[in-house]
């Protein structure tokens, strides 16, 4: 299955995407981990995304379009793949259509997770992550049993820079002007499937289950 899993930042996407790749067996590409994990190796790309990132601005086109053209193009993407965070703009989304359609993919549906501005604002800044192994947390929602320490793997949880409350209003605007609008274009190509996003997580991968069943 080739899913594409979009909604505002907070809305839910890591998280349902662990439980999604293991229910269906195909790999997650999320643009927004290979970023970080660029920054933190200190690579070329993790230099060109830096800067944007911190901001809550969108890494250009250029940069976000090339790394996912490389990743598709991997053999265990021929089992399917599911991308969390990519396309974010109508020209990400030409590129993505260009890019399957040379590999001879198609894709089957697009997951929208929709959740209200208020809830994502907490969801974000109380977000925690796993510094090992990237698992996602959430001091209220969603936390550890032990404080600051990963129930997986025991790695320190940290906060994401970019979910500091200057930053989160920042990427709640980049989304609503940038992102938005795909939430149309997918609909026109009959892909798009709504999901309740503010209701408990196993609720939220049981709504999506039935979904792509459909
Ligand atoms: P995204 O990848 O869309 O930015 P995450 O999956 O990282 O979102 O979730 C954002 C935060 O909200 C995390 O701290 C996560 O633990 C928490 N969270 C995710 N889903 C829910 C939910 N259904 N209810 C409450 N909190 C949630
Ligand atoms: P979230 O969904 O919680 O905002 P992500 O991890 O998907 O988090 O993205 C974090 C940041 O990485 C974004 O704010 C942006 O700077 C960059 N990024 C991720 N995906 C893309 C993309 N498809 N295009 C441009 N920038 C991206
Ligand atoms: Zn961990």
């Amino acid at each position: 299955m080739n899913i594409i899993l979009m909604g505002p930042p907070g809305a839910g996407k890591g998280t349902q995407a662990a439980m999604m790749v293991k229910r269906f067996e195909i790999p997650h590409i999320s643009t927004g981990d290979m970023f970080r994990q660029a920054i933190r190796q200190g690579t070329e790309l993790g230099l060109k995304a830096k800067a944007f990132m911190e901001e809550g601005q969108l890494v250009t086109d250029e940069v976000t379009i090339g790394i996912v053209q490389e990743r598709l193009a991997a053999d265990d993407c021929k089992a399917g793949f599911l991308l969390d965070g990519f396309p974010r703009t109508v020209a990400q989304a030409d590129a993505l259509a260009e890019i399957i359609n040379t590999l001879g993919m198609k894709l089957d549906a697009v997951v929208n997770i929709e959740v209200p501005d208020e809830i994502l604002f907490f969801r974000m800044t109380g977000r925690r992550v796993c510094s090992q192994c990237g698992a996602t947390y959430h001091l209220e929602f969603n936390s550890p049993r032990n404080e600051g320490c990963c129930d997986r793997c025991q790695g320190s949880l940290y906060q994401r820079d970019d979910d500091s409350e200057a930053t989160v209003s920042n990427r709640l605007a980049v989304y609503s002007s940038q992102t938005e609008p795909l939430v149309r274009y997918y609909w026109h190509l009959g892909l798009l499937k709504t999901i309740n996003g503010n209701q408990e997580m196993e609720e939220v991968f049981a709504d999506i289950c039935k979904g792509l069943e459909r």
